[in-house]
């Protein structure tokens, strides 16, 4: 075994190898970008260098780096975690070179499944099923509508190279056959520099089922059973769990051969997932094979007691796999769910920002989190915005998603958008519940799980306003501590006022919405009037700081977070922003009139779909931008007449730019 290992990745999974590497005793060291100099991977290793620049392909991205370091350090193995070198054969071979042990598969068997098209044909020679399709070299534009219009649409266009649902574009019919192809290979292109595509018969209620796949070097094989991760958004997962609902023991043998067998067919070695669809009609075809430790891993854990990490670090250093097939078994039910920083109503768009509030519900052996963050860390445009994994178990799958939903509500994020009340919500859906899902789930039930935006409920607003007030008079008591005239009616937290009946009004913004809360103080509290009703409040703050109060005799507790004008009050796993509205900051800030389109995030604009003077109607997409290696079209907000255009494609802007100016109909350009 080794006694010391490289983790050359970030974020949560560099945190959870260096989890298991510390309880075997062994010695980590980090690579850390200049935007991660104060991240949790680098405070957890015993050691950390740095490697260069934000952008990944300036630091994490580049081999040689990591390689130096390595040799400085006196690493003996590296672990590249997921995503950024895993999957690169070159690396790992670059690894043997060095004389350093890369944990992971052989560079033969990257290799081999690098290529989705390659991999399929490996597959088809191993009798694997496959989806209808093209996977051949040819990609003539022309050819590959021909193909596409045989095999019948839908068809999903792929890219040869891809991975993260980058590249790929469902066509309903043939005659948007070709813009699509031309967008999946742009995307493939600025992803994974090779834009070559492959087509599959698209099917339209399929279930994501991948098995956990191992091999030794010493010819031993096994499966460690299924996830189920249908529950995905833009083709990427969101919710994963094992065992899969409603999985029957035949099936699961059958597919955990067709695993096996497609690791053996390439000569694996280490920790693999081999993905399949799953049809209506019990049918499964082999999507892809992942060469590498997955995202989800988590989830087969909890479920057969092993601990993967610890498998891997056993595998690559010669040992023999630490168990047989028979002596695996599942125990009980996990879920995991991915907490990222993204805005579920605005398409999923990743959100940026500082943490500046988070909180988390206890781990216990019904919850653990896997994170690489803490409050004050920042989310930004360079990296993954994934924020934590929140994994739960129980003996049933109902327990697990009890726990699963107690857990997200206690869930608490404020600085960045996240999908948390999103996960909560599928959490809660009965068809959910009752394991009736697939890959469509969360389209099929957009209007359950996106619900329109609330204006706050009374009880919200009561809360905010009751903890200003407290915080304003514990502030307005210290004053008055330190004070050389202590009993000045200055300094009074009653609402004395000269001439005045002793009540205060505070404006909370809620969205579009100004609402006026006149406080007028009581012995016992402060009797509230809100727009709809009155109220007779009070409350304390406790020691953490959240607020335990009394709203007309139902007593709550809420966390709230003030930063700036904003108040994020959460409680009861929802959490609703107020400003508070600040008279002096008041002027300005208005939208224009007409329109202006602005950048929804930090990004560079790839294509320009209108010209000055094109007359679109509302939801036209008009602009498509790259951020987070994800295309985002930006789509007219109503009818009317583009006026002028800022950028050129190429041109790297800023979250809030101006994009392009736009007059509603009617208005003249
Ligand atoms: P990536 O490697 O980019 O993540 P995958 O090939 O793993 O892409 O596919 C991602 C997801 O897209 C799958 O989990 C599934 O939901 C959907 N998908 C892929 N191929 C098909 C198909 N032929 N029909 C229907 N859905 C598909």
């Amino acid at each position: 075994m080794f006694d010391k290992i490289l983790i050359a990745n970030r974020g949560e999974i560099a945190c959870r190898i260096i989890r298991t590497a510390r309880q075997m005793g062994i010695r980590t060291v980090a690579v850390y970008s200049d935007a991660d100099a104060d991240a949790l991977h680098v405070a957890l290793a015993d050691e950390a260098y740095h490697i260069g620049p934000a952008p990944a392909r300036e630091s994490y991205l580049r081999p040689e780096l990591i390689l130096d370091v390595a040799r400085q350090s006196g690493a003996q193995a590296i672990h590249p975690g997921y995503g950024f070198l895993s999957e690169n054969a070159d690396f790992a071979e670059a690894c043997d070179g060095a004389g350093l042990v890369f944990i992971g598969p052989p560079a033969g068997a990257i290799r081999a499944m690098g290529s989705k098209s390659a991999a399929k044909r490996i597959m088809e020679e191993a009798g694997v099923p496959l989806v209808p399709g093209y996977h051949g070299e040819d990609q003539d534009p022309g050819m590959l509508q021909d193909s596409a219009d045989r095999i019948g649409y839908p068809v999903l266009i792929k890219a040869t190279a891809g991975g993260g649902g980058k590249g790929m574009r469902v066509v309903r019919d043939s005659a948007s056959f070709g813009a699509l192809l031309a967008a999946a290979r742009r995307e493939a292109l600025s992803g994974f520099g090779d834009e070559r595509v492959l087509l599959e018969k698209y099917l339209t209620r399929p279930r994501h089922m991948e098995i956990q796949v191992f091999a030794d070097f010493h010819g031993n094989a096994l499966h460690l059973f299924e996830r189920d991760c249908s529950i995905q958004r833009r083709h990427q997962k969101v919710l994963e769990e094992a065992p899969a609902p409603g999985m029957d023991g035949e099936l699961r043998s059958r597919m955990g051969a067709a695993a096996v067998a497609a690791a053996r067919a390439i000569g694996y070695v280490g920790a693999g997932t081999v993905e399949f669809l799953l049809d209506e009609d019990g049918s499964f075809y082999f999507m892809e094979m992942n060469t590498r430790l997955q995202v989800e891993h988590p989830v087969t854990e909890m479920i057969t007691g092993q601990d993967l990490v610890r498998w891997q670090l056993g595998v690559a250093s010669g040992e023999t796999l630490p168990c047989g097939q028979d002596q695996l078994a599942i125990d009980g039910h996990a879920i995991e769910a991915r907490i990222y920083a993204e805005d579920p109503a605005r398409d999923f768009l990743p959100s940026t920002g500082t943490l500046t509030h988070l909180r988390t519900p206890p781990e216990s052996a019904h919850v653990r989190i896997d994170t690489g963050v803490r409050q004050g860390d920042s989310v930004s445009i360079n990296y993954d915005p994934m924020i934590a994994k929140l994994i739960v178990w129980d003996a049933t799958r109902d327990g697990a998603l009890r726990r699963l939903r107690a857990a997200l509500a206690e869930y608490q994020v404020v600085g960045v958008t996240t999908n948390v009340e999103f996960l909560a919500a599928v959490a809660a859906h009965p068809a959910f519940a009752a394991g009736d899902f697939d890959t469509g789930f969360i389209e099929r039930h957009s209007t359950a799980l996106f619900p329109e935006t609330e204006p706050a409920p009374a009880r919200t607003v009561a809360l905010a306003a009751l903890y200003v007030l407290l915080r304003r008079s514990a502030e307005a008591e210290s004053a008055a501590a330190a004070s050389s005239d202590r009993w000045s009616p200055w300094h009074q937290t009653t609402g004395w006022q000269l001439n005045c009946d002793n009540h205060h009004v505070l404006t909370l913004q809620d969205g579009e919405t100004a609402v006026c809360v006149t406080a007028h103080y009581r012995p016992e509290g402060y009797l509230l009037e809100l727009p709809d009703c009155r109220m007779l409040v009070s409350g304390r703050l406790d020691n953490d700081g959240d607020l335990l109060a009394d709203l007309g005799g139902m007593r709550i507790t809420a966390s709230i977070v003030w930063h700036g004008n904003d108040l994020t009050v959460i409680s009861h796993g929802s959490s609703h922003r107020l400003t508070l509205h600040d008279p002096l900051a008041d002027a300005g800030e208005q939208e224009v009139a007409g329109g202006r389109l602005t950048a929804p995030m930090p990004g560079k604009i790839v294509a320009l779909l209108v010209t000055p003077g094109t007359a679109v109607e509302r939801g036209t997409p008009l602009v498509i931008m790259e951020a987070m290696k994800m295309e985002h079209t930006i789509s007219a907000p109503r009818d009317g007449v583009v006026a002028e255009i800022h950028f050129a494609v190429g041109a790297v802007v800023n979250e809030g730019t101006e994009l392009l100016s736009f007059a509603a109909d009617g208005e003249t350009v």
